[in-house]
């Protein structure tokens, strides 16, 4: 049987962990921690008391990261809560406009000495940074699981992953090269110069709280940027306490900011950011409504812009496709993270779809929802048209290739797309059809530092990770050398 899995987890997407040597792929329900021998709260089963007292005080900041210092907002705080009991994690300071302006201001204070760093000094911080990640990887871990919700495994993937975007950039920040041009004229040559483009505001998700900063962060500061984080009013303490770490990697004062805020206060930080003639780059992850936001603020001043937005995963199973290993796959990159599913499974079933397994809240708690099938699925329903963050799989059944191009490519939006096939022929042909900025053949699980990640259509603009992740950064100076 022909299938086409629409999976629209795309933001949340597949992370190409665990490393070599770890353990196997994680599978949904994933192995969970073991239970502590006492301690109340409503989900024992996380190993999880439900409150601040399970993470690590040495890097639970609350404060704003500025200027190498940890300061309060002048409105106060805002409460964190953990998703899955709903405990109060602790309360952070609600920055402002006036917090992110300050945040600008000794961003580009820091600009102007940073930029002047040698790349390999820039390099051998970037590393610090990365091996104090490493080094406090289970409690970085614990921070995520508490704020953002997803298992402790699952947590513990992210740290690697995100830690090795700051291996890899601190190797790349030696590599940033020019060109030489021989122009027609004899005495004249062409110098291309590579050059850091400036302040850079990062507005970050709450899905990937750690890795979506430091794929960013890590090709800002390889490049010669400063920045300012504002982290996702949900997950605040990841990018806190990578400025702990940023500290005692010695990351000079200025180079990486962190100004939280709550939902409230998150229009007027971002307006605050995208709007200062100061700030020459913008980098979001989010959804599409608010990457549309920024795009008129930046056009507005003509700034820089990198845009991961939303996406729709088509993954599709054709006729010759190995179906173990396309099972595999589905399992792997579709029931994973978390997320908060419902009104889609309802709308679903309510237009004609069948519930083949799970459809309901599971019985760990009102905030867990089971791994759900469903078939009969239509492209009017609402989980083939929204991003999902949960595991939810609606299937459509197709018949041609052609087809199931269709029903893929019909989406306004292409950020990764999976098949599986043992056609080569086929192979070829869906790989360069498919309207997406990532392709998994035969595989569901294709992020690596390595490799550019990014979409086309409305799932944004630009390219994080890999080499090019690094040009996002970087302006081109074209120097005409006469005289010669
Ligand atoms: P999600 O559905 O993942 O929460 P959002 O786009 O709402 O996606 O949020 C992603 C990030 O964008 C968060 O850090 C959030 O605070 C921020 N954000 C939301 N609305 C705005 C806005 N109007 N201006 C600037 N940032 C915003």
């Amino acid at each position: 049987m022909t299938s086409c899995l629409q999976l629209q987890n795309c933001r949340a997407l597949r992370l190409a962990w665990p490393p070599p040597g770890a353990n196997p792929r994680p599978l949904y329900p994933l192995a969970l921690p073991p239970l502590p021998a006492a301690g109340p709260g409503p989900h024992p089963l996380r190993g999880y008391s439900g409150g601040s007292a399970w993470l690590p005080g040495a890097l639970l900041r609350t404060d704003s990261f500025v200027g190498g210092r940890w300061l309060p907002a002048a409105a106060g705080t805002f409460p964190v809560q953990d998703p899955a009991s709903g405990a109060q994690l602790g309360r952070v300071a609600d920055c402002g406009a006036a917090e992110a302006r300050g945040a600008v201001n000794a961003a580009h204070q820091a600009f102007c000495s940073w930029k002047g760093v040698s790349a390999k000094e820039r390099s051998s911080l970037l590393r610090k940074w990365y091996d104090l990640m490493i080094k406090n990887k289970d409690d970085l871990a614990k921070i995520i699981t508490a704020e953002n919700g997803k298992p402790l495994k699952e947590a513990q993937g992210e740290i690697l992953y995100s830690a090795f975007f700051l291996e890899w950039f601190s190797e790349e920040a030696r590599r940033i090269y020019g060109d030489i041009i021989h122009t027609p004229a004899k005495d004249r040559r062409g110098l291309v110069l590579k050059q850091p483009v400036g302040v850079a505001a990062i507005i970050t998700p709450w899905n990937f709280p750690s890795a979506m900063i430091t794929r960013k962060v890590g090709a800002a500061l390889a490049a010669g940027c400063t920045v300012v984080v504002k982290p996702a009013e949900d997950t605040p303490f990841s990018a806190l306490a990578l400025g702990e770490l940023a500290n005692q990697a010695g990351i000079p004062a200025g180079v990486y900011n962190v100004v939280p805020c709550s939902r409230e206060k998150a229009k007027e930080v971002g307006e605050a950011l995208c709007t200062d003639p100061l700030v020459s780059k913008i980098s979001f992850t989010g959804s599409t409504a608010t990457g549309k936001i920024l795009l008129h603020y930046a056009a507005d001043s003509v700034k820089r812009v990198s845009m991961e937005l939303g996406g729709h995963a088509p993954f599709i199973v054709f006729d010759s496709a190995n179906v173990d290993q396309a099972v595999a796959g589905a399992l792997a990159s579709k029931y994973r993270n978390s997320g908060q599913v419902e009104k889609q499974v309802n709308d679903a079933v309510s237009k004609g779809a069948t519930i083949v397994t799970g459809g309901k809240r599971h019985s760990f708690g009102k905030n867990f929802f089971e791994p759900t099938l469903l078939s009969n699925v239509t492209s009017k329903m609402l989980c083939s048209q929204e991003e999902t963050f949960g595991p939810l799989a609606p299937v459509i059944k197709f018949d041609t290739e052609e087809e199931a191009l269709a029903i893929a490519n019909a989406m306004n939006v292409g950020l990764a797309g999976y098949f599986y096939s043992q056609d080569p022929a086929q192979i070829w042909r869906v790989a360069e059809q498919l309207e997406v900025g990532m392709v998994g053949v035969n595989e569901g699980l294709l992020s690596t530092v390595e490799c550019p990640f990014g979409g086309v259509k409305q799932s944004g603009l630009g390219r994080e990770g890999s080499k090019y992740g690094i040009d996002e950064y970087l302006e081109l100076k074209y120097v005409c050398y006469g005289g010669l």
